[in-house]
């Protein structure tokens, strides 16, 4: 077989970039190589499956070999990539149920490698006990903890964290959340809009710490007791920690591939090694990280043309995030740049309209919540990307 383009990680951004390369292209040999089982699974489910009475099964619908077939690709699952040879272009691989290892050459090697769950750094003597979710097999283990559990103590309100507050609640846990910020998801809205939706997770049975961090967590007499900065503790069956995600950048770093926060990566997705590109929650584009699923869709469009010839920039529209929290929905869309720009916010009860105008009064960002939501195509096809 001829030299393969190797996909390497089987998250959304690896089976997205390979759907883009089939539409284009049925016979270029593509390999994927991934060190979980390589389920097809949508990642935004995880966080709302509980209150949808979702079992775990259900969101791990296609294995490997389905999509293997679907997209006439080798997925190699179980395998861990160790290191990359970039001057022989070619990959040292490590099987994880063999222990072998091998030698893998590509004609381009895409990094999808995804990004790594923060630890939080607590003392006491069950931090190891800590759980966090950043992909379907973690969130299988959470979920079989939660089982006969009712208290979950949850670290950081972003928007994992508020929509995990929100599954979770509504699945009838009992939910203490810690948050050092004064109000949930203050990096994404302003504190008069996040106040509101930690009224509203507390209407839905969420208990709130904000403006406090957990010092310790220690396990005694089958529960766990988190302890605060201001000296309280809050006693749970389970401690779950969403308090961000860091790019993986190591096995890039160890090959001589630039990276900062992130694998750093031009509008081409290149990184400064010819023929290794970078896409997904571990790319850092042109010093931006846009770890959501719509960046991967466009990334993943123009790098399949690429590949395949016909070299084409990473181009980023109007790309809202929709925060899932049921009890109150929230969208946003912020620019990358905030200089010279104010929030107007209109409000009607407990909902916001919120348009963030450059100082030309241009539209350059919004934020809706509740019944406002349903502004969103409208608000989207009048926003200007700056
Ligand atoms: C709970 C939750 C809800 C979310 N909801 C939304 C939402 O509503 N909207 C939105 O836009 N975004 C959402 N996101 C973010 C979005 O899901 C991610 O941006 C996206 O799924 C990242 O995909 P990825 O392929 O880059 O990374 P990952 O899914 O993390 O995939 C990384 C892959 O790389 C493999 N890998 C890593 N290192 C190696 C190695 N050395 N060798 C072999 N394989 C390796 C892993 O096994 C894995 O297969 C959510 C995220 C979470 C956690």
């Amino acid at each position: 077989m001829d030299t393969p383009i190797i996909i390497l990680g089987s998250g959304l951004a690896g089976y997205h970039l390979a759907r883009e390369i089939r539409q284009r292209d049925q016979d270029v040999p593509l390999c994927m190589l991934t060190r979980d089982a390589g389920h097809f699974y949508s990642k935004p489910m995880l966080s709302t499956a509980m209150g949808m009475g979702k079992e775990v099964d259900v969101l791990m619908s296609m294995p490997a070999e389905k999509m293997a077939q679907q997209y006439h690709m080798d997925i190699v699952t179980h395998t861990e990539v160790t290191s990359i040879l970039p001057q022989e272009n070619s990959l040292c691989v490590n099987s994880l149920h063999s222990g072998v290892s091998e030698v893998m050459n590509y004609r381009a090697l895409i990094l999808c490698i995804g990004a790594e769950p923060r630890i939080p750094v607590l003392e006491g003597n069950a931090q190891a006990d800590v759980l966090s979710v950043n992909d379907v097999y973690q969130y299988q283990l959470f979920r079989e903890k939660l089982v006969n559990k009712k208290q979950v103590v949850l670290l950081g309100a972003g928007l994992v964290g508020c929509e995990f507050a929100n599954d979770l609640t509504r699945a009838g846990y009992a939910v203490d959340i810690v948050e050092p910020a004064s109000t949930p998801l203050a990096s994404l809205l302003p504190p008069e809009i996040g106040i509101e939706l930690q009224r509203a997770l507390e209407r839905q049975g969420a208990r709130w710490h904000c403006g406090r961090t957990a010092k310790s967590v220690d396990y005694n007499d089958d529960a766990y007791s988190v302890m605060l900065d201001d000296g309280s503790s809050i006693s749970a069956d389970i401690v779950f920690s969403a308090i961000g995600l860091s790019p993986r950048t190591g096995l890039a770093a160890q090959a001589g591939i630039y990276t900062e926060r992130g694998i750093c990566v031009n509008e081409y997705l290149q990184t400064n090694l010819p023929n290794i590109y970078a896409i997904g929650d571990c790319a850092e584009i042109n010093h931006w990280i846009l770890p959501y699923i719509a960046p991967i869709m466009h990334c993943s469009k123009a790098l399949a043309a690429s590949l395949l010839g016909e070299l084409t920039p990473a181009a980023f529209p109007v790309m809202p995030v929709v925060i899932k929290t049921s009890a109150y929905p929230v969208v946003v869309c912020r620019p990358r740049n905030m200089s010279d720009t104010q929030w107007v916010i209109k409000k009607n009860n407990h909902d916001f309209r919120a348009e963030l105008r450059h100082k030309d009064h241009q539209l350059v960002g919004f934020i809706l919540t509740g019944e406002f939501t349903k502004e969103r195509a409208e608000l989207m096809s009048r926003t200007s990307v700056i």
